[in-house]
């Protein structure tokens, strides 16, 4: 049975030239959610949103038909570092950008869970969790952190269900985490989704590891590399390892219906063709 609701899809939006912008690109490729970086993705730094930029932003967003918009944290935040500075570096950035999301009344901020750096699972396990319940601690409550599931590379945490719902588990602010599913990063991560056998096996295992409920964002991504490889390289729908019939059954998933779901394939000049591709798989 196909879904009633419209679905919400979306891509990566840059935000050159502003904020009210990324709204603008957004809905040229005919997207109904997207997601940003709020900031440049490389830099520890950022200028201060003005007042004048978050009512804009705001009142483009509500005219407009994007809904459950995100954000992307920036790359180079490791809340479970070895290395004191870097840790301190990235909780006081990770806070600045829930902080900039709450501005702009964005409801989510996904982030990569962080890397052990060598310490081992259990170290920066807790080392993520001290440094959430310390952000969380102070957050107004309207942005959620949503844990991104990984592909497994290095030292990444989050590769495994497991590890995501520890990290919950150990929380203290549960009510404000949840998880972001790649499906390129859990492909490479080792979980089969190539068939409809194995793709609700692997979601049932999601679910009954980390909870339905828990999910609150897609990111609809095709896979460079095989399966198990532990490589994060995303690749254009259908031009990788993973099947197009794959997209179709997240698409046709009753589960997902109202969850956002993101392409962060690596040719935007795709963008249009897969959303509306991803549309026509939902009916
Ligand atoms: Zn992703
Ligand atoms: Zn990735």
């Amino acid at each position: 049975m196909p879904n009633k609701v419209p679905p919400l899809i979306g891509a990566h939006i840059s935000i050159a030239g502003g904020f009210c912008k990324a709204i603008e690109r957004a809905q040229a490729l005919g997207a109904t959610t997207m997601q940003i970086f709020t900031k440049s993705s490389r830099s520890w730094f950022e200028k201060p949103i003005s007042d004048d930029e978050v009512k804009a932003f705001k009142k483009a967003l509500k005219q407009s038909k994007l809904k459950k918009i995100m954000a992307h944290s920036s790359y180079l935040i490791n809340i479970a570092s070895t290395n004191p500075e870097t840790e301190k570096n990235s909780a006081t950035a990770l806070k600045h950008e829930l902080k900039r999301c709450e501005q702009l009344g964005i409801p989510y901020l996904v982030m990569h869970p962080g890397s052990h750096l060598g310490a081992g699972e259990q170290e920066g396990i807790k080392k993520i969790c001290k440094n959430l319940d310390k952000i969380l601690a102070q957050a107004s409550g309207t942005t959620k952190i949503l844990l991104e599931t990984m592909a497994g590379q290095g030292t990444n945490l989050g590769h495994t269900f497991e590890q995501i719902k520890s990290i919950i588990a150990n929380c203290a602010h549960k009510k404000l985490l949840g998880v972001c599913l790649d499906t390129c990063h859990i492909f490479a991560a080792g979980y089969d989704i190539r068939t409809e056998e194995a793709y609700k096996k692997t979601i049932k295992q999601f679910a009954q590891i980390i909870g339905i409920r828990k999910l609150q964002a897609l990111h609809l991504n095709d896979s460079k590399t095989g399966l198990d490889s532990h490589k994060d390289r995303h690749e254009s729908l259908g031009e990788g390892h993973i099947p197009r019939t794959t997209f179709k059954y997240i698409m046709q998933d009753k589960r997902f219906a109202k969850i956002p779901k993101i392409l962060e394939t690596p040719d935007p000049n795709l963008y249009a063709k897969e959303i509306n591709m991803l549309n026509r798989m939902a009916q």
